[in-house]
Formats: structure tokens, sequence, C-alpha cells
């Protein structure tokens, strides 16, 4: 039994930037989903940044369904739709608390919830009238639309987006989304605008802030400059920068390029490049973390 509430943006949605109408009370949306949320695992999760992580452990809650759909999805198993448990906001909240209190969560990691994010603010708000004292930290893709960021103005500590593309022809490929760019620059302008610089607690785990993910695909090394030049350029040393290596080919991605790792050098040459402009605050990835078991089981655990 849920009780999620009858949100009036679910009636025609235009939460995301897809604004593809649907009235998610009656059926599912370009992101796969209707007016329930959804979610497929709610556990201590270690392979995030240092200071998102820490010792004990981030408290990321996985929500079924995307909007953006990225061809090289690595959470392919729930991102189109399927899996997970409905909840409603008290049953979300709940799962919130229970992060908190029983598994001693550094922080609430909320995974690609944008398509949900009135259900998920309410959630929030209710959790922190309850004794939510962690960090909650809005992990997503960047696909997102200031107005609905907005519902998170206050409830939300630290932002944790992807910028995946500069390229509009690779986000039209890959994320059907030419428009991801502009989309994205804008969403993080408001992100940055709500959670500010960087503040850390005395034990290192970030409290407030932005830290900016990219995911170096392979062969598009020069589309993952551009990105860090972006970021750089808009952002200075206000945000931290992730670049990742961890792109692990699943399923059978629909492009030859897609379906292999990225190389050594590949991924050296972007770091390098962030050292070269002068990017101090940030985060890389050491080698052997391409491996299947690095993608979470999504058995519904803690839901
Ligand atoms: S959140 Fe889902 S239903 Fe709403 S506009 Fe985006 S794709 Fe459509």
């Amino acid at each position: 039994m849920t009780d999620h509430a009858p949100f009036a943006s679910y009636k025609s949605c235009n939460l995301c930037p897809r604004r593809c109408g649907a009235d998610r009370t009656v059926s599912r949306g370009a992101c796969g989903m209707g007016d329930a949320v959804f979610a497929a695992r709610a556990a201590l999760h270690m392979w995030e940044e240092p200071c998102i992580s820490g010792e004990r452990g981030s408290g990321a809650v996985f929500f079924v369904g995307c909007s953006l759909g990225c061809v090289f999805c690595q959470n392919r198993s729930i991102s189109g739709g399927s899996g997970g448990k409905p909840l409603g906001v008290r049953e979300l909240s709940d799962v919130f608390l229970r992060l908190q209190d029983e598994s001693h969560a550094e922080n609430i990691n909320l995974v690609t919830a944008s398509h949900f994010t009135p259900t998920v603010a309410c959630a929030l708000a209710d959790a922190k009238s309850r004794g939510l004292r962690v960090p909650a930290v809005w992990n997503s893709g960047g696909y997102e639309l200031p107005e609905t960021l907005r519902m998170l103005d206050g409830l939300v500590d630290v932002y944790l987006p992807d910028l995946k593309y500069v390229s509009s022809e690779l986000s039209e490929k890959y994320s059907h989304a030419p428009d991801y760019f502009e989309v994205a620059c804008r969403a993080l302008d408001e992100m940055f605008s709500q959670a500010g610089e960087p503040v850390f607690d005395g034990r290192g785990m970030m409290t407030r802030g932005m830290i900016v993910r990219h995911l170096v695909l392979p062969t598009h090394a020069d589309d993952s400059r551009r990105v860090i030049r972006y970021i750089r350029d808009r952002f200075g040393d206000g945000v931290y920068i992730s670049i990742m290596n961890q792109y692990t080919p699943t399923g059978s991605p629909p492009y030859p390029e897609l379906c292999r790792p990225v190389t050594e050098e590949e991924y050296d040459s972007v770091v390098d490049f962030a050292a070269d402009i002068g990017v101090t605050r940030g985060f890389i990835q050491e080698g052997g973390t391409v491996a299947e078991s690095f993608i979470p089981a999504f058995d519904c655990e803690g839901i």
C-alpha cells in the first residue's frame, strides 16, 4: 500500500526536458514511469568519491526509470522502467531515515530521481522534519530543468550531476538528446546557485557544494576535454570535477566504438588536460574500476 499524493505535475508531465506531457496517473512517460515512485535498492555504496562514500558508505537509493536513456547505461536493468518496488512519500522518507539511523550512512544519495522530483522533495522535507541530519546528495545525469530543480532548493545539500557531452552529435547518437549540453549547462547553473562553494566537515565529508562528474567514453576523449574545459571556465574552483574511467560495455551497445573499455592513454589524456588548464579540485579513478561487479544488485535491498 503506498500513500503517494496526486502531485499535479504528474497529470500532464513536463518535469524534464523531454516535456512529453504524459498523464502519468494513467500511463507511463518517456522516462518509463507513472506517478508512483519505484526504487530498486537502498543500501550503503562505497564506490562514490571519497568525500561522498566516506568510511561508512553513502546511503544510495536507486530509482527506477530515467528521462535520459543512454545507450551505454550501466543501470540498464532498471533505467528502462522495470523492477523495483513502489514507495509513497512516507515510505520513502522512512527509507532515508533507516539509511541514516540503522545503516549509519554518511548521506542520502538519490540516484536518478529527476523524474520523481515532486515526490522525492516531499519525502526529503518529511524526513528532515523527523530528524534526517545527514546531507542529501542529488546524483543525476544532468539532463534536468531549472524549474524542476528549484523544488529541491533547501532540501538537497550536495549536487552530483554528470556533464556527459558537449557535442550535440554525440548526445543525439548516444542519449537521443541533441540539446543535452545546453540543457545541462542551465541545470548545472541552477544547482550551483543552490549549493554554492564546497563545504566539508571535520572528517573531510562534503556537506554542501557540487561535484560535476564526467565519464570518459571510448574514442571520445576529444569531447571529454571540451567538457572539462567548459566546467573549468564556467565554475573555476567553485566545483570539484570527477573524471571517471569506469565505462563498462554491458549488453550489446549498438555502436562498435562503445564495445570496449576506455584505454589508459585515453583516460590519461583527459586527466593531463585537466591538470594543464589548472584544475586542482577534482577526483580521478585508479585502474581496475571496469567490471560488471561494480554495478550493484537491484534486488530491492533496503526498500
Ligand atoms: S519526467 Fe517522464 S513523464 Fe515527465 S516529461 Fe520527462 S519523460 Fe515525460
